[in-house]
């Protein structure tokens, strides 16, 4: 099975690709962490990347495309693999579909994460960690997980925030590239559904983003 996740940034679409993942035993490919796995590594990739991941800008086509295509051709892609972060626009979209074609492999489903603006940036800006366990959940702006006071819900324990969370200006421009309807990242999920809707092999199945990340999977496995 070969599934494209889509969802913005702090829309969870990582925490359910990742129980998709597991599910159906497929690689996990996300080109954000690959980006930060080689400059982590200091590679010529990873330099030529950074510059553009620091500004929130997309790492230009001609970098991204090929890095994801020969990824997939890897031999731990042969039972199938989740797709997250790629494509990111049209053009990558397109040349996607083309390189499938070509090796003649279906993608079986487009998966699509729909989330509120206002709220997926809520999300990632209210999110806090706590000092003694990052998976309890707290967030100020969601009221399910509000802190207690200025302490974890879960254990009373001290609160930080990423830094990266709390950088307005990045999350507004990831989130302007996500939300662009003409060639950013949802033209590149509306090209899958169009072609789905044309009558295509590929499944496109949307998921409501907004209720907790349990119902989101149950969702979504029902959606499969
Ligand atoms: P992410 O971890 O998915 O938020 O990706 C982190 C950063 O890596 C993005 O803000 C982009 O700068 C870059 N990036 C990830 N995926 C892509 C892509 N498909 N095309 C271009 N740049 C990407």
């Amino acid at each position: 099975m070969n599934i494209l996740m889509f969802g913005p940034n702090g829309s969870g679409k990582g925490t359910q690709g990742a129980i998709v993942k597991e599910k159906y035993n497929l690689a996990h490919i996300e080109s954000g962490a690959i980006f930060r796995e080689n400059i982590g590594k200091g590679t010529e990739l990873g330099a030529k990347a950074k510059e553009f991941i620091d500004r929130g800008d997309l790492v230009p086509d001609e970098i991204t495309i090929p890095m994801i295509l020969d990824r997939l051709k890897q031999d731990d892609c042969k039972n199938g693999w989740l797709l997250d972060g790629f494509p990111r626009n049209k053009n990558q979209a397109i040349k996607l579909d083309e390189a499938l074609k070509a090796s003649g492999l279906d993608l079986d489903i487009v998966a699509e994460v729909i989330l509120d603006r206002q709220i997926a940036k809520n999300r990632i800006m209210g999110r806090r960690l706590c000092v003694n366990d990052n998976n309890h959940p707290n967030n100020i702006f969601i009221d399910a997980i509000k802190p207690n006071g200025d302490k974890c819900r879960v254990c009373g324990g001290d609160l930080t925030s990423r830094s990266d969370d709390q950088d307005e200006e990045a999350i507004n421009k990831r989130h302007s590239i996500y939300y662009d309807t003409e060639s950013g990242t949802l033209a590149a999920a509306y090209y899958f559904k169009d072609l789905a809707e044309k009558g295509g092999k590929v499944k496109y199945i949307t998921l409501d983003g907004a209720p907790s990340v349990k119902e989101v999977t149950a969702e979504l496995m029902s959606k499969l």
